[in-house]
């Protein structure tokens, strides 16, 4: 977000586009969540994510195994999705704050995915062999006494019987790690791509949960925001800048400015998350469209109550000076610092 202030990206401006309002405020806005986090909060993120992900584990190798369609990749992204999923609302039950915290836990969850989907082929490989030795102890076949020795200890040392069948003479290493070296490059890709789709969701909906706006004088999470102003696209760089100097007056201009402007193929959304105990109020600025939906320009500013009232738009009660003021005049509303107060 380097772009010059008082030059708006040309992606925003729609064809019908009257010179933009300009503001010369100075740094980007910036919002920065407390990144407050209690240890239990993680652990019990933590703890919730890897149960869900041995569960997810499960469930996808019985669809792979299974007749339904798989792609191949399907049963990782239900992982993922349900893994994440989980890690939202444990996060937010958790009261987690800390974005990187929250990756961090997905990540690891996505890991932890993988490795418990590959124990899980390891132990149904052990557990196939050991039936296998059963199978072959009951035959009547010239080996029948080997084989009815190999049963038996199948049954007290199922890896140790499996790991001495199946790995010997390729690897010298045993369990897990010999299972994956005998399997080569196709368990490792599929581990590699399980992990990192799990760990993409468990990410990005951790990361969406502990930025959200939070109260902290209450302790608790804003409830789901609600729009207060919708504008052309154009607005929504002005209308940021206005929000984090908290001036309420060139809120009032540009919303004077709008007044019957089409708003095209794509619109600026200014919109309110409000705690729901002491009514603390937040606001954030998106930019919507046809192609992209919920582009976030501005992130949660704490606003004040006249800031909340000053952003509420209706168009059709717009004042009257609408659109021939624009045309007539031609001139945009620019930095009103000096109005304000
Ligand atoms: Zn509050």
């Amino acid at each position: 977000m380097t772009e010059p202030i008082d030059n708006p990206s040309p992606a925003s401006t729609p064809v019908e586009a009257a010179p933009a309002p300009m503001l010369a405020y100075g740094a980007e806005p910036t919002y920065v969540p407390s990144g407050y986090a209690t240890g239990g909060g993680l652990l019990v993120a933590l703890g919730g994510g890897l149960l869900t992900a041995a569960i997810g584990a499960a469930l996808g190798l019985a669809w792979l195994l299974s007749k339904l369609p798989n792609f191949l990749i399907l049963p990782s992204i239900a992982q993922g999705l349900l893994v994440g999923v989980v890690l939202l609302r444990l996060l937010r039950r958790g009261k987690v704050r800390n974005p990187a915290a929250a990756i961090v836990v997905g990540v690891c969850c996505g890991l932890a995915s993988a490795a418990f989907f590959s124990a899980m082929l390891y132990g149904r490989a052990v557990y196939l062999t050991r039936v296998e030795l059963h199978r072959l102890a009951q035959g009547p076949g010239p080996g029948q006494r080997f084989f009815v020795a190999a049963a038996t200890r199948a049954d007290s040392h199922p890896f140790e019987v499996y790991d001495a069948a199946a790995l010997q003479g390729r690897t010298t290493h045993h369990g897990l790690l010999g299972f994956f070296i005998m399997k080569g490059t196709a368990l490792w890709i599929v581990a590699g791509v399980q992990a990192g789709i799990v760990a993409l969701f468990a990410a990005v909906l951790g990361k969406a949960s502990a930025t959200r706006p939070f109260c902290e004088i209450c302790g608790t999470w804003c409830k789901a925001p609600y729009n207060v102003a919708v504008l052309p696209a154009f607005y929504a760089q002005p209308l940021s800048k206005a929000i984090v100097s908290a001036d309420v007056q060139h809120v009032l201009t540009l919303h004077d400015h709008a007044a019957g402007r089409a708003l095209g193929t794509s619109c600026a959304v200014a919109r309110v998350h409000a705690c729901p105990r002491c009514g603390q109020k937040f606001a954030d600025v998106v930019v919507k469209s046809a192609r992209r939906n919920n582009v976030v320009l501005l992130r949660p500013q704490r606003v004040s109550q006249e800031m909340v009232e000053a952003l509420k738009y209706e168009p059709e009660e717009a004042p009257t000076l609408a659109p021939a003021v624009s045309d007539a005049t031609a001139s945009p509303p620019t930095d009103s610092s000096t109005e304000n107060g």
